[in-house]
């Protein structure tokens, strides 16, 4: 197939849309219908050696010759380029990952929001002079990794690619991306979209295909410096397994547990819509969602109705419909889901969202469902569903809220509701977790703020300024002049 203004079923290396080695593609299914739409490469090791090779010879050629400052303007109007396509990711990124399509432009303007922060970033970063021994003048240089890595996962392609490949490119590397096999139309339209704007040929090639052949072939690649790598924890350990045979850094963004923890003297009506977004956004299929809602008893019950009535009110549809909640990813998702569903006692859902009556049969729909009164170590509390489910738990201090919440295998994201400032700070420093928030749960994007995990969720971290760091490498130069 192929897209008036890209390639969807070729891979994007040196610059050029190439049929992929072994010559075969893979079906893209639309998972607000289950049928078919679209197809892709399935590129292999052979693609990713051929990519890997481009990437350095960017590396040696035009990219690695640009100053930061020319770097910060391609990426700039690589932003403007992906704003001036923003309808047309949309819609793809609707078809592919099922997304509505308010959800799915909102991860374009972010796509273009990251490319804009880090193009502005290129020329902010700076080393450090360092007094030393009489006679010495010390300091420190950030430079390139080299060739960067990038696996990304399907559930939100546009985002992961604007923090992880900007902040790169950013840096000076040359990117081979990976996308995921059931969504990257949005990759390789990204890739289309870069080379309009001005990036040069083999700053970033893009080889989709199945995860153990093309994603087992980059992270183990010895022509690679550094690996990103967004998915499930347990690809994530083979990544980094592999990337240790090559001693080479690697920034894991894995899964979550996220608690939002409520005391009796928060503000619930400015709470509802960040409890109830942060669990069904996406469909739940969110590294960051929030799966657990930990509630102080006295206000249990009126919470528990409050998040009820608005489960009922969520309407679950095509994308194209533009509802609140779309399908899930494929056939596969959906059986992990009701998986947890079958197992959990039907006795404590609270309430359950509402199916559309004209959602395509062979879609993946799921409909979000509520649980209350669920135990801390039950499956429900403890096990990543990445599906539209959230649980209640009660909770009687401050002291059993921090149990409880600290008490998965997990640490992406947390947020505290209180109006007792104090209480605000004590949570913020005993919650286990890349990001916590206090009286909001992911506001505004994030794209300025390091995200990344401890234990399972991952290490390493993306977004912001942070990842400027991650992605380059610090030399000390000391002189000796005398
Ligand atoms: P996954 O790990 O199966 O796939 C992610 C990517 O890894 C895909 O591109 C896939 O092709 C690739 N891959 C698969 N096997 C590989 C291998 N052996 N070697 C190298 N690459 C391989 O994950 P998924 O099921 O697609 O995504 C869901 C999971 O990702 C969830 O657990 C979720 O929490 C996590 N996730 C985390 C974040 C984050 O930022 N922390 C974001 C999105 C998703």
């Amino acid at each position: 197939m192929s897209e008036d203004w890209f390639e969807t079923d070729k891979c994007l290396i040196a610059g050029k849309w190439i049929d992929p080695v072994g010559g075969e593609i893979l079906a893209l299914e639309n998972p607000s219908t289950g049928e078919e739409f679209a197809s892709i490469a399935r590129g292999q090791a052979a693609d990713i050696d051929a990519a890997v090779m481009a990437a350095q010879a960017s590396l040696d050629g035009v990219w690695g010759r640009k100053t930061a400052l020319e770097r910060g303007r391609i990426l700039t109007d690589m932003s403007r380029a992906v704003l001036r396509h923003v309808d047309q990711l949309a819609e793809l990124e609707a078809a592919d990952v099922g997304k509505p399509l308010k959800q799915a432009r909102a991860d374009a303007v972010a796509l273009a929001r990251y490319l804009e922060f880090y193009g502005g970033a290129c020329d902010k970063v700076h080393g450090q002079t360092i007094p030393y021994l009489d006679g010495y003048t010390v300091y420190t240089l950030r430079e390139p990794h080299g060739v960067t890595g990038h696996i990304v996962p399907w559930n939100y392609p546009m985002q992961i690619i604007g923090r992880s490949v900007g902040a790169a490119l950013a840096m000076g590397n040359a990117c081979v991306l990976k996308p995921a096999e059931e969504a990257c139309l949005t990759a390789l339209a990204f890739g289309a979209i870069a080379l309009e704007a001005g990036l040069p040929a083999g700053a970033l090639n893009i080889v989709p295909g199945l995860g153990a052949e093309a994603g087992a072939a980059l992270s183990a690649h010895t022509g690679v410096q550094h690996i990103s790598f967004t998915g499930s924890v347990a690809t994530g350990e083979l990544v980094q397994q592999a990337a240790g045979r090559n001693v080479i850094p690697v920034t894991l963004e894995l899964g979550g547990k996220s608690p939002q923890v409520v005391f009796d003297d928060a503000d619930l009506d400015a709470a509802l819509p960040f409890l109830v977004n942060a669990g069904i956004q996406n469909a739940g299929q969110t590294c960051s969602a929030s799966s657990r809602i930990l509630v102080q008893r006295g206000i249990y019950d009126k919470l528990a109705t409050m998040m009820a009535k608005r489960y009922r009110a969520l309407r679950v549809g095509p994308a194209s419909d533009d509802l609140d909640v779309g399908p899930l990813i494929s056939a596969r998702q959906k059986a992990i889901v009701e998986g947890f569903a079958k197992a959990a006692d039907p006795s404590r859902i609270l309430a359950q969202a509402e199916i559309v009556e004209n959602a395509p049969k062979g879609g993946h729909y799921f409909a979000p469902t509520l649980y209350g009164g669920i135990r801390p170590d039950e499956s429900l509390a403890q096990d990543e569903v990445f599906g539209p489910v959230q649980v209640l738990i009660p909770f009687e201090d401050e002291a059993e809220a921090i149990k409880i919440a600290n008490g998965t295998a997990y640490g992406l994201v947390a947020s505290v509701w209180t109006r007792d400032g104090a209480r605000q700070m004590r949570m913020a420093k005993a919650l286990r977790a890349g990001q916590v928030f206090i009286n909001n749960y992911g506001a505004g994007g994030g794209v300025e703020l390091p995200f990344g995990g401890v234990g399972k969720s991952g290490h390493g971290r993306e977004k912001g300024f942070e990842a400027l760091y991650g992605f380059s490498v610090l030399k000390t130069v000391a002189a000796h002049h005398g």
